[in-house]
């Protein structure tokens, strides 16, 4: 048994001199050997300057909630190198008091659970098990892979309030964080197209944005070739703000008999049918009955998304080109303005065909931007953040 602990510690150059433990609390206590000299990452050794005694957190141990390795600190000085060098057992990153697979270990519980949980499991506090998994992931995670990108997707998230907005750029077919940046403007994306070389901008063929402008313009000017493609994810978002429009609208004209029909619908007119309960379906029929303008606003919600479904370009056009004339058709003014907005943008709609961009890549990474915003109580270092969702958005980690 004693033997196997001791492995635990076993560290080049040290000699355990104890393992104990009283409980709740263990420490390994781990003393330089004297015989030998440390060595510089040159490979030389050095001649040994000072010994220092330290002090480091380890992974918990048994019921030892509260590992603290004692060790020898030991500085040498490298003469081919002139560099003192300090040399410590067990990987400890001297900055943060703690082994490396210790901080792995905290890294791998921020994974999944909100720091505040975390502290429950391993006795740190929320700010340094924050501390270590930013360690952790600024000097493992891989970087971006910008090589070869074929077509990527830019998009604006809303972090609240104190948060403010911030542009994401994502693979579009890995669905990889590539570059986070404060601000939705034109230069936020800077920073992003600074970091690629000529060729790598002339392997992105298809940018996926929104219709805001800030973005198109910085597309248009860094990568001229590429072509711009309005999602779906956003292009339905869009027409949901206008039944929205819709429906106060019609509040606002309808009798106080007809009112009681529209109120708190909002809900129900968003979601999917096939997501309702049976009384929201109800509620919904009889709301749709009673006003005509939101029941076409409504069914052509449904019709828009077939726009999608296509393969082929030209029946794509064709299911488009459909939509706009039903919509204008209703005579309903926020429809025939809208409809008159895709038509504009038919080219960017219709290079889905060509690039097989969905948005499905959007809203799986806008459920893990919810999921790492709540566990992590409101990330206010942007570096993090990007760390948190870039480790999110890869497969492997
Ligand atoms: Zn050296």
């Amino acid at each position: 048994m004693k033997t196997k602990l001791q492995a635990l510690f076993q560290s080049e150059g040290y000699r355990i001199e104890m393992i104990q433990s009283n409980g709740q609390v263990a420490q390994a206590t781990l003393s330089w050997d004297k015989r030998q000299k440390p060595r510089c990452s040159c490979g030389k050794k050095m001649r040994i300057n000072r010994i220092e005694r330290q002090a480091a957190s380890d992974l918990p141990l048994g019921c030892a909630s509260v590992v603290v390795v004692a060790y020898d600190g030991v500085q040498g000085f490298c003469k081919i190198c002139q560099v003192y060098e300090t040399r410590r057992p067990l990987e400890i990153v001297p900055n943060h008091h703690a082994t490396l697979r210790f901080m792995r270990h905290v890294s791998l519980l921020c994974r999944w659970l909100p720091v505040s949980r975390v502290c429950e499991v391993v006795p740190v506090t929320p700010s340094t098990a924050a501390r270590y998994d930013r360690y952790i992931l600024k000097t493992e995670l891989p970087d971006p892979c910008l090589d070869d990108l074929g077509a990527i997707i830019i998009d604006e998230k809303h972090l609240g309030k104190s948060g403010g907005f911030i542009t994401l750029v994502l693979n579009a077919r890995s669905g990889e964080l590539l570059h986070l940046a404060e601000g939705r403007s034109q230069e936020s994306l800077d920073g992003f197209f600074a970091k690629l070389t000529d060729k790598q901008k002339a392997a992105i063929l298809a940018v996926a944005i929104d219709r805001s402008n800030a973005y198109r313009c910085a597309v248009e000017s860094h990568l001229p070739h590429a072509q711009i493609v309005f999602d779906k994810f956003h292009l339905i978002a869009n027409f949901s703000d206008v039944i929205d429009a819709v429906r106060r609208r019609s509040y606002s004209q309808a009798s106080e008999a007809d009112r009681a029909f529209i109120k708190g619908q909002r809900f129900n007119l968003l979601r999917n049918a096939e997501n309702l309960s049976e009384k929201g379906r109800n509620e919904l029929q009889t709301l749709l009955e009673a006003n005509a303008d939101l029941s076409a606003a409504y069914v052509l919600k449904d019709q828009l998304k077939e726009i999608w479904t296509y393969t082929y370009t030209a029946s794509a056009a064709k299911a488009l080109t459909r939509w706009v004339e039903m919509a204008v058709a209703t005579g309903i003014r926020e429809l025939g303005r809208f409809a008159k907005g895709l038509e504009r943008a038919k080219d960017e709609i219709l290079a889905f065909c060509k690039h097989r961009i969905t948005s499905a890549k959007i809203e799986a990474f806008n459920g893990i931007v919810a999921r790492v915003v709540r566990n992590a109580c409101g990330l206010s270092n942007l570096d993090y953040l990007f760390l948190k969702l870039r480790q999110h958005s890869l497969q492997k980690w």
